[in-house]
């Protein structure tokens, strides 16, 4: 090497040595050429240590036979490659100090791959190039979280954390378009708190509003993990079962009804609170014109079961007869009216 070239490289180490960046040359056997102070820093691996050694037989914990073909491949293609955190946040393992919280943690890193060529034109090393992206994933993935959460607060009711209105429309409007492109059955249950204006009266809002939370636990519990519950209004509730009939429904709705009746008690300094449900079914069909009219359906078997004294179910059918949840006959629709009025 003359006297210029030597300068050169002096000056080329340096570079290397003081970059913001691992930065690693290794040949067609993975053997390291070259291994500068970041490397050495985050690894605690000198470059004495690993110079003239296969990267893999000192370095622990690297992703062998994808590192090897990424290697490989860029060998063969002579073109740059990479590796994105997002796919995999880190090829070497290193640990990243946090000054902040004084802790240290896996340092995410983006790697870029170059095929090296010589003067005289051969491809036989290849440069790793190693960047520190923590900071940059770190609120990325804050920023998902973020977003998470606000989607989740946007469409939950927070008393009860069940769906809230609005979403819940959303998904009945869906449940409703998924029925006519398949018609395949789904039944709406809505349902309404017995004199709960009494509850209030008698033990307080505070009183009421844990009297809410408890039902809305109770068809947490009742209901399948698919039926789809949300607070439609301050004391009512609807709930959407894919893929069930009104029979079936009635099954469902006559277990929850047992179990408020029974269970749901909420303790207050001026005494125990029992409450009542009533219950309004509809099972899609092809007549409803659109989700408000199966709303408005259900609605009307609701009303009815208030009328029959409460703590009951009502089914409504698309002839709009009533049934109980038992399947049998009540009224039709005109004599419902008839009632009302
Ligand atoms: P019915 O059996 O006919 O349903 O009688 P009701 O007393 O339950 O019906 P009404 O609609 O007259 O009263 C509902 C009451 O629910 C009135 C309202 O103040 C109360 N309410 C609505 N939302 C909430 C809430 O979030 N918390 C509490 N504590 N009360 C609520
Ligand atoms: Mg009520
Ligand atoms: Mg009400």
């Amino acid at each position: 090497m003359n006297e210029i070239s030597l300068a050169d490289f002096h000056l080329t180490m340096q570079v290397l040595d003081n970059l913001d960046a691992g930065v690693v040359i290794l040949d067609e056997t993975y053997n390291v050429c070259a291994w500068n102070t970041f490397m050495q820093a985050y690894s605690g691996i000198s470059s004495t240590q690993i110079m003239g050694r296969s990267l893999f037989d000192v370095v622990p914990d690297l992703p062998q036979s994808w590192l090897k073909n990424k290697i490989r491949s860029t060998f063969k293609l002579r073109m740059h490659s990479f590796s994105a955190w997002e796919d995999r946040p880190w090829v070497f393992r290193f640990l990243n100090f946090c000054p902040i919280s004084s802790s240290s943690d896996i340092m995410y890193q983006n790697m870029t791959l170059t095929p090296l060529r010589s003067l005289s034109g051969e491809y036989k090393h290849i440069c790793l190039t190693i960047t520190d992206v923590t900071d940059i994933a770190k609120n990325k993935n804050h920023l998902h979280e973020s977003n998470k959460q606000l989607t989740h607060l946007s469409i939950t009711d927070r008393l009860t954390q069940l769906y809230n209105r609005g979403h819940w429309e959303n998904c009945l409007a869906d449940a409703f378009e998924y029925c006519q492109q398949t018609q395949t059955p789904a039944t709406l249950v809505m349902f309404d708190i017995d004199h709960f204006k009494r509850v209030n009266d008698t033990f307080g809002h505070v009183a009421g509003d844990g009297v809410i939370k408890v039902i809305a636990d109770v068809l947490r519990r009742t209901k399948r993990q698919t039926d789809i519950a949300g607070r439609y209004g301050g004391e009512e509730f609807g709930i959407i079962l894919p893929g069930t009939s009104a029979e079936l429904a009635g099954y469902f709705t006559e277990r929850l009804r047992n179990r408020i009746e029974k269970e749901t008690v909420f303790d207050d300094q001026r005494g125990i609170v029992k409450v009542t449900i009533s219950l309004g079914v509809c099972e899609w069909n092809p007549k409803l014109s659109d989700y408000k009219s199966w709303l408005e359906k259900s609605d009307l078997a609701l009303y009815e079961s208030k009328k029959k004294g409460r703590n009951t179910t009502t089914i409504i059918n698309c002839d709009d007869c009533y049934t109980d949840s038992k399947g049998e006959f009540i009224l039709t629709a005109v004599e419902a009216n008839t009632t009302i009025n």
